[in-house]
């Protein structure tokens, strides 16, 4: 007997340790509910939520194949070497992690227990993540190749095994708080396959020219991020089925075409980015906590106001129409497009000149897709600490003209501002009188943008600053393809050396 320890793969379909274990013989698909992982300051109701669905659905598939789901509550060692020493197991069969620290910390634990035990522990790869990877040279190549390599099918059944489980318990028993989000996506498998076949069939026409304004991204963004990020399907699956929509389209008249061929290339992209991303922090665990370059490990940003303003941010109470309706409408939703959490986590880092810690931290808790090894690349991107991206300053007002010129989203999420003129909604303190309620903006945004600037562009300047980026390229830049990551955002291409160079982006 085999155990397989499902983790965030929460899916029989594409599941290599799953299939392996089940050709051998008789297997214990098991579920380890961590109190202590529930209890780290990133996780939050909404991603317990989302998860009991996932499972739910999960227990539902295994069942139907012979052998229900097997869930226990508690420390993973101490779960892991009750179930091998009372059933013989001696092999674990799971697919890798790159995920927090804690679980970081956690596999290592598991790791030396069944050194120590002599049980032998098989992790396969499911994002293209390379363990102890020495170079990204080639890397590009292999997840390629990985991603078009046949989908492995779900075992036909599995043998029945009477292993007994733990019921499923209230999250407050684990200390977690409630978490409102009544407008979360539901988890589970059906769900994430709905979705995916939306987007390629009609909704992701429009992808391409409509991710960005929060006013028409929700409908047109593929909304796959949290079923990949809990593995209720793979990036394999995903991947393969819009290579398919690709060809499909390819076949089509020009007419026909239009908008789908620009629109699956950047979705193409993207589907790399994630793992790309998640590379990163493999190779780097310590990214969680610290900036990629050094010349920020000690980068003080400490001020009198920063833990009011930090409130007033997380509160979406910030003064700027866009910026706090996204925050609102994050609470509500659990998600927001790429270019608005852009824009927020620019807002908090240079205009509220706070550590990137804290806002990072409540984003990772309202995010029901909160992916670290996305999450926190992306967080120091957006606070210009990785110091080999473009510095991109999002100014909140000209985003808000931009990509919500009438005012819809604004007004949908700020009730405060639901009577005010279209030539006010942007920039509602050239007329406190009309919007009583809502507040005063927190700072002059030029002014707050353009020291933010200054600051920033002061310590790249020194030349211990470029010999370092040059070695954070080395080992986490892309290698140039198809998909190469510019980190500067949709459709750019630069060269590596360019990353390296000062560059500012004051007005977008
Ligand atoms: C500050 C900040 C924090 C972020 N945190 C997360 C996070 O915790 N989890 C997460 O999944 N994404 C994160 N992203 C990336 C991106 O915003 C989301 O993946 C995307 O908005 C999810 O919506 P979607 O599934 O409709 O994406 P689509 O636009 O439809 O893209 C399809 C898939 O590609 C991947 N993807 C898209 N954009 C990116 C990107 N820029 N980088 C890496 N992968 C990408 C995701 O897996 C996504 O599901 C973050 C971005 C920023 C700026």
């Amino acid at each position: 007997m085999e155990i397989v320890w499902f983790k965030r793969d929460l899916r029989i379909h594409d599941h290599a340790p799953l299939a392996t274990a089940a050709a051998k013989g008789p297997v214990i698909p098991l579920y380890i509910l961590e109190p202590e992982l529930w209890q780290q300051p990133d996780m939050a109701g909404r991603h317990y939520d989302f998860l009991a669905e996932c499972l739910g659905e999960l227990d539902r598939d295994l069942t139907a194949l012979g052998q229900p789901l097997v869930l226990r509550i508690g420390d993973a060692v101490e779960i892991l070497s009750t179930l091998c020493s009372v059933h013989g197991v001696t092999t674990i069969r799971m697919h890798q992690e790159t995920w927090n620290g804690w679980t970081y910390n956690r596999d290592r634990r598991v790791r030396a227990w069944a050194r120590s035990a002599g049980i032998h522990i098989v992790e396969e790869m499911q994002f293209g993540i390379h363990r102890r990877m020495m170079s990204r040279r080639g890397w590009a190549g292999k997840w390629d190749a990985m991603m078009a390599a046949p989908i492995i099918p779900a075992p036909r059944s599995l043998m029945p095994v009477h292993v007994s489980g733990d019921g499923w318990p209230d999250p407050c028993q684990l200390g977690l708080a409630g978490d409102h989000c009544p407008q979360r996506q539901p988890g589970g498998r059906q769900a994430g396959l709905e979705r995916l076949s939306s987007f390629l069939s009609h909704r992701g026409r429009a992808y391409r020219f409509s991710m960005s304004s929060p006013v028409t991204a929700p409908a047109n963004c593929s909304r796959l991020s949290p079923y990949l990020a809990f593995g209720t399907l793979s990036m394999r699956e995903v991947w393969q089925a819009q290579t398919r929509a690709r060809e499909e389209v390819d076949q089509r008249p020009a007419e026909a075409r239009r908008g789908w061929t620009q629109s699956l290339k950047s979705f193409n992209s993207r589907l790399h980015w994630h793992c790309h991303f998640m590379q990163k922090l493999e190779d780097e665990p310590v990214a969680e906590f610290r900036p990629f370059h050094p010349a920020y490990h000690d980068f003080d940003k400490s001020h009198a106001d920063a833990g009011a303003w930090l409130a007033a941010w997380q509160a979406g109470q910030t003064g700027y129409p866009l910026v706090d309706a996204c925050m609102r409408h994050l609470d509500a939703t659990g998600w927001l497009t790429f270019r608005m959490r852009a824009m927020v986590m620019s807002f908090a880092a240079y205009h509220l000149w706070l550590d990137w810690r804290g806002p990072a931290l409540h984003l990772a808790r309202r995010f029901t897709d909160y992916e670290p090894g996305i999450h926190y690349s992306q967080c120091q991107m957006q606070s210009g600490i990785t110091g080999i991206n473009t510095i991109r300053i999002y100014n909140p007002i000209k985003q808000s003209q931009d990509q919500d010129p009438d005012g819809e989203f604004i007004r949908a999420w700020v009730p405060e501002l639901a009577a005010m003129p279209d030539t006010l909604i942007h920039t509602p303190w050239l007329k406190p009188s009309t919007a009583p309620d809502y507040p005063p903006p927190l700072v002059d945004e030029r002014r707050a943008r353009r020291a933010a600037a200054a600051a920033m562009f002061a310590i790249r300047k020194s030349g211990v600053h470029a010999r370092e980026a040059a070695a954070v390229v080395e080992k986490h830049g892309s290698r140039g393809g198809r998909h190469f990551v510019s980190d500067r955002g949709p459709g750019r291409r630069i060269s590596s050396g360019h990353a390296a160079r000062n560059q500012l982006e004051l007005d977008l």
